[in-house]
């Protein structure tokens, strides 16, 4: 057995998978960001893991983090203001297991492409689109990553020049304006709708369909995720895109109008005539079980 951990941006979940894939238990807990986050995440790993242990040897623990890994530690996770931490040896020395850490979209590509999505192409894309926005490429069936620090920060690819300000220090960068998290911010000042929970923000979305100004909000939305998409599949033309995070609760209202226009728009180098754009297999549990797959 191994454990998995999804580090979010706003919430923990930490799973017992099988060797082949499956979830046996899983707990989870809602975070907030604040300074001392580190001291709040810590013990419940321990202290659950000490509980799994009671249940199941444990191979490996793997945790899908959200933010940038370099030679296993934590070296920048800007939505969780967690910079250069050890969170693998700290969390080794008390359990004496080995831990292993893998940035979040990175596991949930691995974990579509041997179990869910993905599994039958050797070129695809993944990107995650919640909080932030993540991205791995799968090539040749492998996912590719760079030597020394990680690469293929696909949410960090500026789209607008002296655009939003980004929680990385940038500008314009493509997660301030493809985020789930910025559009329904946005959507939920402009309309004072008190909330940015995801289920009420689809209602909201879905019963205001032909009001003027929240189509302007979702039209720009979909393009400015277009001309994000449309660069990485120009540089890695791949056979299909795998989108996850809170996004993919969101198919409906969104499909068909980013396929749109990615074929339409004239944004593509290769015109193709269609895309094969697929939803995460394994939602919120993508992170999870991708981490044991480290
Ligand atoms: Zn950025």
């Amino acid at each position: 057995m191994k454990i998995g951990i999804d580090l979010g941006g706003s919430h923990i979940a930490i799973g017992l998978v099988d060797e082949n894939g499956k979830i046996i238990e899983k707990v989870e807990k809602n975070i907030k960001l604040n300074d001392n986050l580190i001291s709040e995440i810590e013990p419940f790993i321990i202290e659950n893991i000490m509980q799994f242990k009671l249940l199941k040897p444990i191979e490996m623990i793997g945790i899908a983090i959200p933010g940038t890994v370099s030679n296993n530690k934590i070296v920048k996770a800007v939505n969780l203001g967690i910079n250069d931490y050890n969170l693998a040896s700290r969390l080794k020395e008390i359990l004496n297991i080995d831990v292993k850490l893998k940035n979040d979209a990175k596991c949930a590509a691995l974990a579509e492409k041997k179990y869910g999505e993905l599994n039958q192409y050797q070129d695809s894309i993944f990107l995650s689109i919640g909080t932030g926005v993540g991205g791995a490429v799968i090539f040749n069936g492998k996912l590719l990553e760079a030597r020394n620090v990680p690469g293929f920060e696909f949410s960090h690819i500026v789209i607008q020049k002296n655009g939003t300000l980004c929680n990385c220090g940038k500008r314009g960068c493509f997660e301030t304006y493809a985020s789930m998290k910025r559009l329904k911010e946005k959507i939920s000042k402009e309309f004072n709708l008190n909330t940015i929970e995801g289920e009420k923000i689809k209602k909201f979305i879905l019963q205001n369909e032909n009001n003027p100004t929240l189509k302007y909000i979702i039209n720009n939305y979909i393009q400015d995720l277009a001309i994000g998409i449309s660069n990485i599949i120009n540089i890695f033309e791949p056979e299909a895109i795998c989108l996850g995070g809170s996004f993919a609760y969101f198919e409906d209202i969104f499909i068909e109008p980013l396929k749109k226009a990615l074929i339409e728009g004239d944004l593509l180098f290769n015109k193709r005539c269609d895309i094969i754009i697929k939803l995460a297999k394994f939602k919120n549990d993508a992170g999870i079980i991708g981490a044991t797959l480290i």
